[in-house]
């Protein structure tokens, strides 16, 4: 796989992980093919690997699959 696919995959994902309502921006180099984005909101993240083992997979993580739980705002923690 080239670098343009693995940014087109990169793109297509973050899509999904955005219409997911997550709060997502750049994506983290894990390693040489591995690719990680985590939502600043719920801490759920997605993961891609360009060169999976046959017993992994290309995209995975709860981001992809479930939709973002917005942390409540605990005002009562914020004295001064
Ligand atoms: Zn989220």
């Amino acid at each position: 796989m080239g670098i343009l696919s693995i940014l087109g995959l990169m793109e297509e994902t973050k899509n999904i992980v955005l219409s997911r309502g997550h709060n997502v921006k750049n994506w983290q180099v894990l390693g040489n093919d591995c690719y990680t984005l985590e939502c600043a909101d719920c801490k759920k993240t997605v993961m891609i690997k360009e060169h999976p083992l046959p017993n992994e997979i290309k995209v995975g993580g709860e981001a992809v699959a479930v939709n973002c739980v917005k942390p409540v705002k605990e005002k009562k923690l914020r004295k001064k």
